[in-house]
This record gives structure tokens, sequence and C-alpha cells, in this order.
């Protein structure tokens, strides 16, 4: 049987993705691993945050917020950038680049900051509040997309990790590690961090997905953790923490480079993760209860990655969704939906512009520019390629990358 597309990997991009082509084709979703989520789609901090990912991943955030809402997937828990005085600077400029984006964010006096987080220390005294973020449940949603990619006929084949990709006469053949072998006319790279991967085994000039191990470690503090504690984001970027039944799931922001692999935790980062927290809160930490490490893959400008390889037939990109990739998942799947299906956007993709996250952004190389061509700033670099892409798609356009 030849499908009509086939999805590599079952995490939230894969799994979210499949349920929304299911109605329109026949789709095959094949996960090298015995069961779909155990990557980075199940080792995430479970907050959906609409400045996570910066300005440009905000409208993917936001359109996602009322199906993630209307299913019963959303907690409201509110999040608290959090500085010290001399972060005030970048306190301001942090909230300057959400302007015009939508997004609620509030400037809290210092005794509203020690009302919010007990037993944090008088020097972070600077604080802007996010109210609308809230806890997701991550299985949750998973778990939803996977019911709903079955019901709708979707194949889902697990232990099925994809070896060898060619393709002849307008069809893709895949090739298991096992021998096994299945047909489709698309292929869709939902691989998380092995999407460079996947490109390499199709022939398709890889995009440099980068995956970054991220820490968390589950402490038990004294006296416990409240419930209504918000998300407590370090403005510095150097650390975070939420309460998760009376514990804290604290992560020192760590953004290591790795290859695509199982990532482990490493001692070291859950050493620093508690240095950093005990020089905000005077917590006491009674005991590391758990740990764990996923990866983050990102693309090199840090934006998603969906749509076809302007290169390649066929092949469709569904890749580098970074931090975000749980809280983005409902608006970034019907989005890839609808650019594999060549359908038009609908009331949650309005107000979304695909071109921001299309492939052939690459094309495109601003550094290269900058460098090359005597622009004063990356920015005006970044204009002169606007302008150039709006001489129509037909453009003739150099790869430089
Ligand atoms: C510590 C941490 C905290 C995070 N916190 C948040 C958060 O609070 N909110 C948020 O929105 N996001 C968060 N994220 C990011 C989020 O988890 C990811 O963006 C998201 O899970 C990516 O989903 P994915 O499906 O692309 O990747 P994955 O879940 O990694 O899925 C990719 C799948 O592809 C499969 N695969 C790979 N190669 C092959 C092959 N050859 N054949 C078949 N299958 C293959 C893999 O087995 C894997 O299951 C966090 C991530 C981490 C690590």
């Amino acid at each position: 049987m030849i499908h009509d597309i086939a999805v590599i990997g079952a995490g939230m991009a894969g799994a979210s993705l499949a349920a929304e082509l299911a109605a329109h084709a026949r789709v095959l979703l094949l996960e090298a691993e015995d069961a779909p989520g155990y990557h980075a789609t199940g080792r995430s901090a479970a907050f959906w945050e609409e400045c996570y990912g910066g300005p440009g991943v905000v409208p993917l955030t936001r359109a996602s917020g009322a199906y993630l809402a209307q299913h019963g997937f959303l907690t409201q828990r509110g999040a608290l950038y959090i500085g010290r005085t001399e972060d005030r600077a970048a306190m301001d400029e942090f909230r300057a680049s959400y302007n015009g984006t939508g997004v609620q964010i509030e400037r809290l006096a210092p005794e509203a900051l020690a009302e919010r987080v007990p037993h944090v220390r008088p020097e972070w005294s600077e604080a802007l509040y996010q109210p609308a973020c809230a806890d997701i449940d991550v299985a949750g949603l998973h778990q939803h997309y996977l019911a709903e990619a079955r019901r709708q006929g979707v194949t889902i084949a697990t232990r099925a990790r994809v070896s060898g990709l060619a393709r002849a006469n307008g069809v893709w053949t895949i090739t298991g590690q096992t021998g096994e072998t299945w047909q489709a006319a698309t292929l869709v790279n939902a691989a998380g961090a092995w999407a460079d991967e996947i490109a390499r085994l199709a022939g398709v000039a890889p995009i440099r997905i980068a995956p970054f191990r991220r820490t968390v470690a589950v402490l038990q503090v004294e006296p416990q953790a409240p419930a209504d504690l918000p998300l407590v984001i370090d403005v510095g970027g150097g650390f975070y923490f939420k309460p998760d039944g009376g514990r804290l799931w604290l992560s020192p922001h760590d953004e290591i480079p790795s290859e695509p692999c199982d990532a482990a935790p490493e001692e070291l980062d859950v050493a620093i993760a508690i240095d950093r927290f005990q020089n905000v809160t005077d917590w006491r930490i009674a005991a590391v209860e758990h740990r764990w490490a996923g990866l983050r893959s990102f693309a090199p400008d840090r934006m998603p990655v969906y749509g076809f390889d302007a290169d390649a037939d066929g092949f469709f990109w569904f890749a580098g969704q970074g931090g975000f990739g749980i809280q983005t998942a409902p608006a970034a799947a019907r989005l890839g939906a609808q650019a594999v299906l060549g359908l038009g956007a609908d009331a949650m993709t309005a107000g979304i512009d695909p071109a921001a996250y299309a492939p052939a952004r690459f094309k495109y190389n601003w550094e290269v520019m900058f460098s090359t061509q005597g622009y004063s700033s990356k920015a005006s670099a970044q204009n002169v390629i606007d302008s150039i892409k709006q001489n129509g798609p037909d453009a003739e356009v150099e790869d430089n990358s």
C-alpha cells in the first residue's frame, strides 16, 4: 500500500500533525521507540508561557491557547520574570520586545514579588508578571492527539526506526532498521533531535537543527512549596522553578550542545541549578528526589521549521520545536497540515504568517550578507532580505548557508 503521507517521529510534533492530517489522507506514523513520547515530549517542564521562545513564537503559542483551554489541558499558574536592580534595563528591554504581540505583562513592586514568592532574597526586587501562563497536561495532550490519529485511521508503527529513504517515481520507499519497508508519496520529518539525520538519509541538505540538553531537578524543600507559586523565571536566563505536588521543579536553564541521544542529567548541572536557586531564595533543600534531562532542538534562527523543502520533492520539515513544542502544538499542527495539504488558513491560523517558519528562509543567509555585503547592522541585512522576498516567490535567490 502506498500511503499519502508518512510522518517520522511520534512525539508531540508528529502525533499532533498526524491527527490533523488524518481526515484528509492515508497517514502512516513511524516511531523508533517502544512507545511514543519517550524523548523531548516526555521530558518537558509542562508550561504554556506566552513569552517563551521569544516574540517570533508568540503567534503560535497564543493561537494554541484556546484549543488547549477548551480541551481542558491548561491550569492557570502565572509566570514571574524576576531580576535584581542591575537587571532593570534587561527587564525593560524584555517587556518592550513583546509590545504589539498581545502578551499582557505587568510590572510588580518588590513587596508584591515577596508576597508571591515566599523565601525570595531581598536583592531580587524586580518582577514582571505574565498572568496567562498555565501548566499543560503534556501526557494528556499527546495521548489526545494519538487517540485522534488512531480514531481517524492513522496507522501507528512503534519500534519502527527509519534507517533508509529513497525516492523514485514520486514515491518514498522507507526502510526500517529491521528490514521492513513502507511507501508514501509525502514524507514528513518530525524526528525532533534527529531531524537533520532524517534529511541526510533522504539525500536532503540538513538545516542544521541542533539539539541542546536541558536539565530539571525535583526538590523537596522545607517548608513545602505552595501550590499557588507562579512559574518563576530569571530574566537573565539562569534558572526557572515551579511547584508540583508540594515539590519544586528547578532547572538551571542549561543549554548544552549534544548529539541526538537518550539525554541523561549530569550532576554538575543539578549542582549549578541548586547553587543558583540558593542565591535567589532561602528555602531549605531537604532532598533532590528526582532529575531528568531532555533535548531541545533549534534551527539556526531558533524559529521552528514547517514546510516543504524547496529542493526535495515531497519532503516536508516539521522540526526545530525548541523549548516551545508543547505549548505551540495545536496551532503548529494545524498550520503544518494546511501546508502539507495545500489548504488555506482557518480561524486558528488566520493570524499566523507561515512564511516566518518556512524552510525557504534558510536560502537567504543574513549572517553572510551582513559580513560580506557591507551592511552596517544585521537588521539592515534582514531588511534587504525581506524586500527581496517581497519581489515575489519566483525571485532568484542564492543559497549561501
Ligand atoms: C527539560 C525540557 C523542558 C521543556 N519544557 C517545555 C515547556 O514547558 N513547554 C513547551 O512547550 N515545551 C517544552 N520543552 C520542549 C518540548 O518538549 C519539545 O519542543 C517537544 O517535545 C518536541 O517534540 P518533537 O515531537 O519534535 O520531539 P520528540 O518528542 O523528541 O519526538 C521525536 C521523535 O522522533 C523519533 N525518531 C527519531 N529518529 C527516528 C527514526 N529514524 N525513525 C523513527 N522515529 C524516529 C524519536 O524516537 C522521538 O520519539 C521542553 C523540553 C525539555 C527537554
